[in-house]
């Protein structure tokens, strides 16, 4: 096949949701179409389950489902899809967030009796900073449901986006008759007593009075809402959508299979191929002959005795070929990958070719690190990979004298792959830990222990936020220093980073210190 036919047939995205809207549910729905598993069930949730065990235990068992649900590859009437894992806990946003910069678009799973949530708006936030075309489903039709309007007008007013529903629902809970897809003018049927791919009965015209016959009173109101749909919303229109600023919207149940297939087709005409990707250099695209990629992810093993870890490169340009000769940006220096992997239907397998779009594991032993970069040869950084301001801090401290070396490593280590930031405080060389989430400090503590061998003990340490600071003129960041050099930090790559104790610290310090930039993403 020619190369420009392997990047059009490519559609590489993330499915995102809150907790319990039907990410897992809808995912598995997906690979099932894709023939990519066989048997319900077998995608493992990626959820960190309260309750019998400890949580970090719980994330421990976890990272080994999530090796291999990182990215699911099938192929799909032609088309290759590639849908990559997010984790679901909140603790682990930051890690959804760097996954979400490897994505050409996103699919958003809502509930439909709770509607917009939390981690909903957090996540499209994110996808609305990098202009991310989103689909949005509305799933869990078979139960009591909001009103349907209502469920949109949230949406445009909480994610901050205009909507365009493309399929239409007929009731909802125990009166759920079906989904009338505008997409492609036909009427489909919910039976919950068969979970199979739903035929649809193509229905061009709905004021034909076999409507009744389908779905007998319900037929009046489907002719009015639909009416109501096609006077409020303008026509779908897709280069919107691509642009990141209009979101067509889906019904259906997943856990029924239903509106899945609809939901799969229609995606996979309008949403993006893979997309230009901009570096600090240029912006670099999927056509270009010259290989590159970044990566962005990195898993540790979860075998203690092995300290392998998997890097999750991005292919953005040419063609990626083993055993070819690559270059390592941020080390300067060749790399030779003989082992990618791949992911494909269930297993993950050498793999000789991938193109733009595609997402290939490569094992590594501590010389990659999120954001780096690989080429053919020109010299080109991605850029796109945030940190966040972490929002806990904790000083750390060996616990072990004996053992300060290998802490030294594990820090370097788990810090490298994103499990937490590391700070440097300027004022008294103590090191700090800055996390998003609570069960990172014990994730961090569980592995220096059992992967590295040794151990830490964490001290409080009440700031508000860290935030990473510039200025163009080099007196007034010497004299902020100077002021705040209690405070003053370096992040891992020798940045300066200022550690407010407070929003209200913060906020004077930014009326006072007008020259200065204050960033709360690494990235600017
Ligand atoms: P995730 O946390 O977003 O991955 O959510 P899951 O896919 O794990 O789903 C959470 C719960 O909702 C599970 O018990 C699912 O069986 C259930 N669920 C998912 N989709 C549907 C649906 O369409 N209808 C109903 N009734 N339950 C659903």
């Amino acid at each position: 096949m020619a190369f420009q036919d392997e990047i059009n047939r490519r559609r590489t995205f993330g499915i995102v949701s809150h907790p319990d809207a039907g990410k897992t549910t809808l995912t598995e729905k997906l690979l099932l179409f894709g023939g990519a598993i066989h048997i319900a069930g077998a995608v493992k949730s990626n959820k960190i389950k309260k309750g019998a065990t400890s949580d970090f235990m719980e994330i421990e068992r976890q990272r080994g489902i999530s090796v291999a649900t990182s990215v699911m590859g099938f192929e799909y009437n032609g088309y290759k899809v590639n849908i990559l894992d997010t984790p679901g806990h909140q603790d682990f946003q930051e890690d959804t967030f760097r996954t979400l910069t490897a994505v050409d678009s996103v699919i958003i799973v809502i509930d439909a009796a709770k509607g917009v949530e939390p981690q909903t708006e957090k996540l499209m936030n994110v996808c609305r900073m990098r202009k991310t075309p989103v689909i949005v489903f509305i799933n869990k039709m078979d139960r009591p449901a909001q009103d349907s309007f209502t469920l949109l007008d949230e949406i445009e007013e909480q994610l901050k986006i205009n909507v365009r529903p493309l399929s239409w629902p007929i009731n909802n809970g125990p009166d759920f008759k079906g989904v009338y897809s505008i997409y492609d003018r036909s009427l489909k049927l919910f039976d919950p007593s068969i979970q199979a791919i739903e035929q649809g009965i193509d229905f061009e015209d709905i004021s034909n009075p076999e409507l009744e016959d389908h779905i007998g009173d319900d037929a009046e109101t489907l002719r009015e809402e639909l009416e109501l749909v096609e006077g409020v919303y303008p026509e779908f229109d897709r280069a919107n959508y691509l642009e990141g600023n209009l979101a067509p919207v889906f019904f259906g149940s997943a856990l029924y299979n239903f509106g899945v297939q609809e939901l799969l087709h229609a995606f996979l005409e309008i949403a993006p191929k893979p997309q230009p990707a901009t570096a600090e250099e240029r912006v670099v695209k999927p056509e270009e002959s010259g290989f590159s990629g970044f990566v962005f992810k990195i898993h540790a093993n979860i075998d203690p005795n092995h300290r392998s870890r998997i890097a999750f490169i991005k292919i953005c340009s040419g063609t990626f070929v083993r055993n070819n000769v690559y270059k390592h940006m941020r080390l300067g220096k060749n790399v030779r990958i003989s082992s990618p992997t791949a992911f494909m239907a269930e297993q993950k397998e050498i793999i000789e070719k991938a193109y733009p779009g595609d997402i290939i594991g490569v094992p590594d032993n501590g010389s990659f690190i999120i954001g780096d970069t690989i080429t053919e040869g020109e010299e080109i950084h991605y850029k796109g990979l945030p940190s966040f301001s972490p929002e806990l801090f904790r000083y750390i401290e060996n616990a072990d004298p004996m053992k300060s070396k290998q802490l030294h490593k594990g820090v370097d280590h788990l810090t490298d792959e994103g499990v937490a930031q590391l700070f440097t405080s300027q004022f008294n060389g103590r090191k700090i830990i800055g996390t998003v989430g609570q069960l990172q400090f014990e994730v961090i503590q569980f592995r220096l222990e059992h992967e590295y061998g040794a151990k830490c003990r964490f001290e409080p340490l009440q700031i508000h936020k860290a935030c990473w600071i510039e200025s163009d003129n080099n007196q007034a960041l010497t004299e902020f220093k100077k002021r705040k050099h209690q405070k003053m930090a370096k992040d891992k790559l020798g940045r300066d980073v200022f550690l407010a104790d407070s929003q209200f610290i913060l906020q004077m310090a930014q009326d006072e210190f007008k020259d200065i930039r204050f960033h709360f993403t690494s990235e600017f």
